[in-house]
């Protein structure tokens, strides 16, 4: 087809909606061969669950984990990328962020049909596992080792911002200019609008269904990622278990934050960081976030609600909500 005549016939945006680690994950995408850019960032996020997954025996991730103790894997340098932002917010975090959080994610099994509380005694062997320092990451040739055997890797934290950051960049190399990509809550924004209007990205309640929000925040070009205990529980005997798991103690976190939003440049750092201010709490959370030069919003255990200050042109509460600037 001649190029003017195709160019007459290209859809104003392209939907689509695939099923990935774990969740749904939404492209829409608009703008000139905006068809062939979101097939190609599908292929990416195809390639990148295989690599990053701790459910795939193949995957890169479990190859480290299997040879804990053993001797350094062969990674693909995505694995390296992401490991290095991973141990960033570890450092910053003070080990509150620990992708070496594998062995008590696997005990607080919250995947089971019938999930019940971890062995005390397990829970203090998995603790003793949990030392991001452990992780030794050389670039060229990529390779990374894990000290001790039964250690493992879990970037659950931190991969789906990887995945929507390199998505992105996927997009960007097909010069598309406006874009919303979602991955089951890590949102990223490209450009604005076809209107020239910003986007605006909905903030679930931490109390309401599926869908229901308590605010907007309005961008362009940024990531904003949510991070809740509300995500993935379960209830054992009238109590309720998350998955955010607090690697001093081998429990969910209860840091009286119950969600967090980070609104920033990187993917992969936001959501790194969101799944921190859950374990570090209000205080520590936000001085972590001001460091890193990000913006947040934090919901608490007692319905308060906190935002940074660079956020406030461009955040929208429903009304009657009286949130706090922190
Ligand atoms: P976040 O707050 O961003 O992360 C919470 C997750 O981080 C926890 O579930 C745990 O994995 C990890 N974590 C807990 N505590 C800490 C801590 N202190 N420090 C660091 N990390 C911590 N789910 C499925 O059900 N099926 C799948 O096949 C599947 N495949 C996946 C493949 C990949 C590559 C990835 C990245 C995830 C996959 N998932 C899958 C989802 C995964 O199991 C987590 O549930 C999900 O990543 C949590 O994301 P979140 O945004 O809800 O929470
Ligand atoms: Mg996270």
């Amino acid at each position: 087809m001649l190029p003017f005549i195709k160019a007459l016939w290209e859809p104003k945006a392209i939907h689509r909606l695939d099923m990935a680690m774990g969740t749904v994950v939404t492209q829409l995408v608009y703008g000139k061969g905006a068809r062939e850019a979101v097939e190609a960032t599908a292929k990416e996020l195809r390639r990148l669950e295989k690599l990053l997954s701790f459910h795939d025996p193949d995957s890169d991730i479990n190859k480290i984990n299997a040879s804990a103790g053993l001797k350094p894997t062969s990674v693909h340098p995505d694995v390296i990328s992401v490991l290095n932002t991973a141990l960033r917010v570890s450092e910053l975090s003070m080990g509150a962020f620990d992708v070496t959080v594998g062995p008590l994610v696997r005990l607080w099994d919250f995947r089971s049909p019938h999930p019940t509380l971890p062995d005390m005694g397990d829970i203090k062997a998995g603790l003793a596992l949990v030392d991001y320092t452990s992780i030794d990451i050389t670039a060229e040739p990529p390779m990374v080792s894990v000290s001790n055997p039964g250690q493992s890797i879990d970037l659950g934290g931190v991969a789906k911002g990887y995945v929507t950051d390199r998505m992105a960049q996927t997009l960007g190399a097909h010069g598309v200019r406006s874009a919303c990509l979602n991955l089951g809550g890590n949102v990223l924004v490209i450009g604005v609008k076809p209107d020239g209007k910003l986007w605006e990205v909905g903030l679930q309640h931490p109390a309401g269904e599926q869908g229901k929000y308590f605010a907007v925040v309005r961008a362009a070009d940024k990531s904003i990622v949510t991070s809740g205990v509300y995500e993935r529980y379960f209830e054992f005997a009238g109590e309720r278990y998350h998955h955010i798991i607090d690697p001093r103690t081998g429990w969910p976190a209860e840091s009286g934050v119950i969600s967090t939003t980070i609104v920033g440049e990187s993917s992969a750092l936001a959501d790194a960081v969101a799944t921190t201010v859950l374990v570090m709490g209000l205080a520590h959370g936000i001085e972590l976030v001001r460091r890193l030069g990000l913006e947040a919003v934090v919901v608490t255990t007692d319905s308060r609600i906190y935002v940074t200050d660079g956020l406030t042109d461009s955040i929208h509460f429903v009304p009657g909500l009286n949130p706090s600037l922190i």
